[in-house]
């Protein structure tokens, strides 16, 4: 098991405390939530060890894994690849560790060629600073690896160094974000940004998985509610017969907008704007799957409680949702 593998030091405490959250919080927590907890207590560990980290070696390899485990059991490299882009280019602002990382170690590069040009007091500070995080000199990366990881960081900053110093005359103190976009600059290609219209974790995290295709369906596997076609999610939320109650529900309530409940409109959330519309197609979506998820373990779910759920929902987000259509 993973205790026999040796893990480094610098990454020990990290990895420990993620294996916990594995273990305790995968399956009550929202994906948003889960990406709130890699932040506060599992990235928050390692920021002031970036210099000590190779982001090449099989220890860091091993933790990214770890990570995607906690995403998503079986889709966590895809979600985490998708969650890593900014909000409005339709990811999740999930930090990317690895960038992140080497975007440090450039901003202290930067730093030394403008104050020391010396590599040797880099290797001389990482020592130090070593000691003083740990409080011992563990076994840490030879000056052979992180003479390699300053060649290489180097030639990234060499290829970018226009781009660099013309930052730099613009601002005084480039931020982590800054320089980031410069060496890793992210792509254009991004869903809608109306997936972010609501505030509820849970329904955002389901329209980001939906709009993503990252949403944990199960090939082969038959729709559990009339248990005669496929699962897909097209299926579920636009052509199940067994839900045509619920559809036609929600079209009502929806019938003063032009939001339709469509392709377009429901998977991928688009030109669903701001406020109620965007409450009810979220929740229209999420009594679904709620309900999907409870009669795939043998629950035997009827229309009428999936439409129930769903009238009480609008009902207790009602200070989101207009009056009118609840009355
Ligand atoms: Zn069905």
């Amino acid at each position: 098991m993973e205790k026999n593998q040796e893990t480094k030091e610098n990454l020990r405490k990290p990895m420990e405390k993620l294996g916990e959250f594995i273990q305790k919080h995968r399956f009550t927590t929202s994906l948003m939530g889960r990406v709130l907890n890699l932040h506060t207590y599992i990235f928050s560990k390692i920021w002031h060890i970036a210099w000590l980290l190779n982001t090449k070696s099989e220890d860091f390899k091993r933790f990214r894994g770890r990570i995607d485990r906690y995403l998503q059991p079986r889709k966590g490299e895809d979600i985490r690849t998708l969650a890593a882009k900014p909000k409005k280019k339709g990811g999740l602002g999930l930090i990317d560790v690895e960038a992140r990382v080497n975007t440090i170690k450039s901003q202290q590069i930067l730093q030394i060629l403008e104050q020391l040009p010396e590599t040797d007091n880099i290797l001389y500070n990482i020592s130090t600073n070593q000691q003083k995080i740990f409080g011992k000199i563990s076994k840490g990366p030879t000056a052979q690896i992180l003479n390699k990881q300053y060649h290489d960081i180097t030639k990234n900053i060499e290829n970018n160094i226009n781009k660099i110093q013309t930052y730099h005359q613009n601002t005084k103190h480039p931020q982590t974000k800054h320089i980031q976009e410069i060496l890793y600059p992210t792509s254009h290609n991004y869903i809608r940004k109306e997936i972010f219209e609501t505030q509820e974790p849970k329904l955002l995290s389901l329209n980001f998985l939906c709009a993503t295709g990252t949403l944990d369906l199960r090939q082969g596997s038959v729709c559990p509610f009339c248990k005669r076609d496929g699962e897909d999610l097209e299926h579920y939320l636009l052509r199940c017969t067994y839900l045509e109650g619920l559809r036609e529900d929600t079209k009502n309530i929806l019938r003063k907008t032009t939001v339709g409940l469509d392709k377009k409109a429901v998977v991928e959330m688009e030109g669903v704007p701001k406020g109620w519309p965007n409450q009810v197609v979220s929740l229209y979506k999420f009594n679904i799957w709620k309900f999907r998820e409870k009669a795939r373990y043998g629950q035997r779910v009827s229309e009428e409680q999936v439409r129930r759920s769903f009238d009480l929902d609008l009902r207790f987000y009602a200070h989101h949702i207009s009056q009118e259509i609840i009355d």
